[in-house]
């Protein structure tokens, strides 16, 4: 992030801008929306300012700038449409402490006006480093139409009530009241006007005090393989109202994103055969959290009730009598096999899958091998990278041919996804050569179709073909 965005307080502080034509129009048709006190230097301006001059919307000075003239100014517009004028201009206005913009010249410019998106007092501003103004512009289209009109006055009325509604307890029973009003009694009760709405404040904050405080509860969230896309809309909900998020190492970033600023992000990654966060201590934490009222979201990779260790800590949960509840994610075979273009079963090839770990507490898990080396049999294996060679031992030594397909895709849906297609006979050789560092999951009796139709719609999807050879 280059340009930091904030929201400058302009109110009763001095804007300049030096230039009189069609870039100082644009440039002033936003600033007037502002509290600020304008003054334009110009020999020969555009009549429309002349106007707004008149109408005392600004301040007109015909000349041009001299030093000086932007002295105690918040901020300094360089619209003179000439580049040697501008860098005069804008050469007095830093000189004289005012913060610098040079119209359509982001080198020069000490900031840059961003898109805006007017519901005032909501004002939504959209930058893109000045990479791409028209995506800027895009996306401002479509705010516009998705936000309702009335957001500017909902927004204004329950500023008037913010005193009143302190009579809630700060936080959770706060939020959902405001929640509440302007996702649904502000909406219904915006077409009466503004009495109307205020008399649906009034009856809210009264049923709202008379709710009890929530208790505590839990949400086992599956947050799926790593992609943000491929979170559930519930899970993108809870973790938006969350006031804890505990969660695992392999939560990705831009997952974690979505948290409330304000959220408590508790981090417990468990690293497979490496110091971890013993799992008493999650357990307690998980405890701790929500007999303090909390909502708590345990963010758990793929889906939560696969290899997660769940059940150890429900029963912490219920032993303090604690509500929880599960929200499924996409677990990473269902993830790993889409990246592929294979499907989990498939007639005449095989009618069950197995989802096998590759180590379990007590070491390499044994499985029914036997079973397992029969022809046409698929397995995901999860965790399987440092005991692929133990699994490949046991599977030839029950009879299952080496030839037999096995794919390896690390880091499911991410970015920086890669896919090894190998053989049992090559397992373990073929891995240690590819030196995965990432999650990566293994499937023991297929390989990637052959061709995989680019998936455009997916940013994170990269063909096979196109994949990394390994
Ligand atoms: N509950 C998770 C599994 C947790 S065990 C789920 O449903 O997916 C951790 C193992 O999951 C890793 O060792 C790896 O085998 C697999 N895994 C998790 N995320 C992955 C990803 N993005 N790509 C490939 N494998 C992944």
């Amino acid at each position: 992030m280059d340009h930091f965005p904030i929201f400058l307080r302009v109110e009763g502080r001095r804007i300049v801008l030096s230039g009189g034509g069609e870039a100082a129009l644009a440039k002033l048709r936003l600033l007037m929306k502002t509290a600020g006190h304008i003054t334009v230097f110009s020999a020969d301006p555009d009549p429309e300012i002349a106007a707004w001059a008149e109408n005392g919307k600004l301040r007109l000075v015909r000349r041009a700038m001299a030093p000086g003239d932007t002295l105690c100014a918040a901020l300094f517009y360089a619209a003179d449409e000439d580049d040697a004028e501008d860098a005069r201009t804008a050469a007095i206005a830093r000189a004289d402490g005012a913060l610098v913009n040079v119209v359509d010249n982001l080198e020069d410019s000490q900031f840059i006006t961003p898109a805006i998106v007017d519901r005032d007092p909501v004002t939504i501003a959209i930058g893109t480093e000045g990479a791409a103004p028209v995506l800027a512009r895009a996306i401002k289209a479509d705010l516009e139409e998705r936000l309702p009109v009335a957001l500017g006055p909902l927004a204004r009325i329950g500023k008037t009530f913010r005193k009143a509604a302190e009579a809630l307890p700060f936080g959770r029973a706060r939020r959902d009241f405001w929640r509440d009003y302007y996702f649904n009694a502000g909406p219904s009760a915006i077409t009466g006007g503004e009495t109307a709405v205020q008399g649906a404040l009034d009856e809210l904050l009264t049923d709202h005090l008379a709710r009890k405080a929530r208790p505590g509860h839990v949400h086992f969230v599956g947050g799926g393989p790593g992609d943000p896309d491929l979170l559930t809309m519930k899970a993108r909900r809870l973790l938006d109202e969350a006031d804890v998020v505990i969660y695992d190492r392999l939560i990705s970033a831009p997952i974690l994103e979505l948290a409330r600023r304000e959220a408590v992000m508790i981090d417990v990654g468990k690293e497979a055969f490496g110091p971890s966060t013993p799992q008493e201590t999650i357990n307690d934490l998980i405890v701790e959290h929500a007999q303090k009222g909390a909502q708590v979201v345990r963010l758990k990779s793929g889906d939560a009730t696969v290899f997660g260790r769940l059940d150890e800590e429900i029963d912490a949960l219920d032993a303090q009598q604690i509500a929880w509840s599960i929200v499924p994610g996409i677990t990473s075979a269902s993830a790993a096999v889409a990246e592929i273009g294979q499907s989990l079963t498939k007639r005449g090839r095989n009618s069950s899958v197995r989802f096998l770990t590759g180590h379990d507490m007590k070491g390499f898990a044994d499985h029914d091998w036997a079973t397992l080396a029969r022809p046409g049999e698929v397995a995901a294996i999860y965790m399987g990278k440092k005991s692929a060679r133990f699994i490949q031992g046991r599977l030839i030594m029950h009879g299952a041919d080496r030839h037999t397909p096995v794919t390896v895709i690390e880091n499911a849906s991410r970015p920086e996804q890669r896919i090894l297609d190998t053989t049992l006979d090559a397992l373990p050789t073929a891995l240690a050569a590819a030196e995965m560092s990432g999650p990566a999951l293994t499937f023991y009796g297929l390989a990637p179709r052959d061709a995989v139709p680019a998936q455009t719609d997916n940013p994170y999807s990269t063909p096979i073909q196109a994949q990394e050879a390994l």
